[in-house]
């Protein structure tokens, strides 16, 4: 199985600022957990992009992508990116 994108620093930022780095939306839904971390869903319903991390704690470690980047973020670039006239 193909590994999911590492997550940038940005992304890692978002996420510690409690916001899906793909969409923005500040809801997540609290998935399966193993040891000290945690299976979340970005709670946008066009999003739905799943990570995995320790709830609470700041920074790279523990934390990682675990679905495909969701078809709302690859939405909201295809509006940021647009074709030359
Ligand atoms: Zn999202």
């Amino acid at each position: 199985m193909k590994p999911y994108p590492k997550l940038t620093n940005a992304e890692v930022q978002q996420l510690d600022s409690g916001k899906c780095p793909d969409c923005g939306s500040p809801s997540f839904f609290i998935g399966p957990r193993g040891g000290m971390n945690t299976n979340v869903r970005c709670a946008n319903d066009k999003c739905k992009s799943e990570f995995n991390l320790i709830l609470g704690m700041d920074g790279a470690f523990g934390k990682e992508r675990i679905s495909e980047k969701s078809p709302a973020a690859m939405a909201i670039l295809d509006q940021v990116f647009k074709p030359i006239d």
